[in-house]
């Protein structure tokens, strides 16, 4: 179960300062993708769209973020309306329709607006470096060394053939790199995701053209918020501390 990772519904509610109202009405007005209870809604980058220059440009994130992400969520609302998903989390969405040929188009928007929204939080200014703690533990405990695990991430990026996505996740308890086509996510396999880079050309051709891996080895250095993915594995499976 994969229940660890939820998407963030709320709206917080700051004050009635005037201002705050409008940005959260004009907010509204672009998540809900026209309906009056939408399931997916649009998350905040939680930074400026030019926030990873130069690893990642501006143009890359912006379209990474205003025309693929947010193109993902309004479909996944639109195909999501009328169906009998209302009330239902993102996730159980996810879960519902994974593996269902009937319900393929809703899986793909569902699960890409899910895998991008956890994309965009696995990075930040200043990340890379390596991971401390338990985290750290795991992956020498796991794959060697830390320098071994980038290098079954790098490998598993060149060989994911067209698009997809790098993960590393928790099976069972243990450390896995994995890797998914198109939307597929862990989600969909009962695994729990604790970092992830989108190996799709449009996370990275304005960049680094046909690089894929250069991209990626580029985000894993310095780009990576390992800090997230401690706190993902925290909630996965607390130390006994
Ligand atoms: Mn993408």
């Amino acid at each position: 179960m994969a229940t660890h990772f939820v998407i963030n519904n709320r709206f917080i509610v700051r004050s009635s300062v005037l201002a705050a109202c409008a940005f959260a009405a004009l907010f509204l007005a672009q998540c809900s993708g026209g309906g009056d209870s939408a399931i997916f809604v649009k998350e905040p980058l939680p930074y400026s769209q030019d926030a990873l220059v130069p690893y990642i440009s501006a143009d890359t994130m912006g379209f990474h973020y205003d025309k693929h992400y947010a193109g993902y969520v309004k479909k996944a609302n639109a195909l999501a309306k009328g169906m009998g998903y209302a009330g239902k989390t993102v996730e159980a969405v996810i879960q519902m329709t994974a593996g269902d040929v009937s319900k393929t188009a809703i899986f793909n928007n569902a699960a890409q607006a899910w895998n991008h929204a956890y994309f965009f939080k696995c990075l930040k200014p200043g990340g890379g470096g390596a991971p401390e703690g338990i985290l750290a533990e795991m992956i020498d405990a796991t794959f060697g060394s830390f320098v071994d695990f980038k290098e079954v991430f790098l490998t598993a990026a060149k060989d994911q053939f067209g698009s997809g996505w790098v993960w590393l996740v928790l099976d069972e308890g243990k450390l896995a790199v994995v890797t998914g086509a198109n939307a597929d996510t862990p989600l969909a396999h009962g695994l729990i995701p604790l970092f992830t880079v989108d190996v799709w050309e449009h996370a990275y051709y304005l960049d680094y053209q046909n690089r894929r891996v250069d991209f990626v080895k580029t985000v894993l250095d310095n780009l990576a918020n390992w800090d997230f993915v401690a706190d993902q594995l925290e909630k996965a499976q607390p130390s006994k501390e």
